[in-house]
């Protein structure tokens, strides 16, 4: 997959030099290329942004900039992802539609964001355009949000985890459930012990156990997720929990 971020801040992306993105991209399963926004300006003072019209506070991100940078950026197939806090929220799901994509475009506001049009005249274009929401409050800048949206698809990509197991039992997986509880050695820690179940070798009790601690945890933190499950993936056992 090829991901480029546009950004006035390329240092705030750093961070996707690190860790398993950062081994993704030298192993060549990710092809990441972070943008100077700034680089398309053509005046002096590198200006990417001007005053709203119709008055207010704050400024806005010029669409010539950012349409000049895009017009060179994005690839016929390309997906361009716009972080803002008024877009549609970004989910697991989210990140799963993206993964398969060959090439995310990620463009990265500052100030009071960027000019409406920009949206518009891509969607117009035919490309695919995401305004994509990280929560519900609003951040200084989109570079947050890419970090975010290239961390949760990258790890989607194959061979980025290494051991692809460790996505199917995960928060917010297929089975709509947060996690299990997970614990490691020592099996006794401050007072406290490791539940016993997991140290019996026994699998078909510690699945049991896992999916009620799921279920219990999702019932606690996530009642709106409880309130989504599909009643047929549920059986006897689940709904005492
Ligand atoms: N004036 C905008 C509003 O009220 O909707 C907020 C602009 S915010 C200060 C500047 C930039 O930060 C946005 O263009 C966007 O790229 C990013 N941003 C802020 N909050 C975000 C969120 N919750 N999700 C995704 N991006 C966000």
């Amino acid at each position: 997959m090829r991901i480029d971020v546009l950004t006035i801040f390329p240092d705030y992306l750093a961070p996707l030099e690190l860790s398993l993105v950062g081994k993704a991209r030298e192993s060549g399963l990710l092809d990441l290329r972070v943008h100077d926004l700034r680089d398309w300006t053509t005046d002096r003072h590198r200006t990417v942004d001007d005053t709203p019209f119709g008055g207010g506070a704050g400024m806005v991100m010029r669409p010539d900039v950012w349409g000049t940078a895009l017009d060179e950026v994005l690839t016929p197939d390309a997906h361009l992802v716009l972080p803002t806090p008024s877009g549609a929220l970004f989910t697991q799901r989210t990140a799963e539609r993206l993964a398969p994509e060959e090439h995310l475009v990620l463009a990265c506001g500052r100030y009071e964001g960027i000019d409406a049009r920009v949206a518009e005249h891509y969607r117009a274009r035919g490309v695919r355009v995401s305004e994509l929401s990280l929560g519900d409050y609003v951040l200084n800048g989109g570079e947050v949000a890419a970090l975010v949206v290239v961390e949760a698809v990258a790890r989607l990509l194959p061979g980025v985890i290494g051991n692809p197991e460790s996505l199917v039992e995960e928060s917010h997986g297929a089975a709509g459930l947060l996690e299990y509880p997970v614990y490691t050695k020592p099996a006794s820690w401050a007072g406290l012990d490791v539940p016993p179940v997991l140290l019996s070798g026994h699998h078909g009790q510690i699945a049991r156990w896992r999916r009620d601690e799921a279920l219990r945890r999702t019932a606690t933190q996530r009642p709106d997720m409880v309130e989504a499950l599909d009643p047929a993936s549920l059986d006897s056992r689940d709904r005492a929990v």
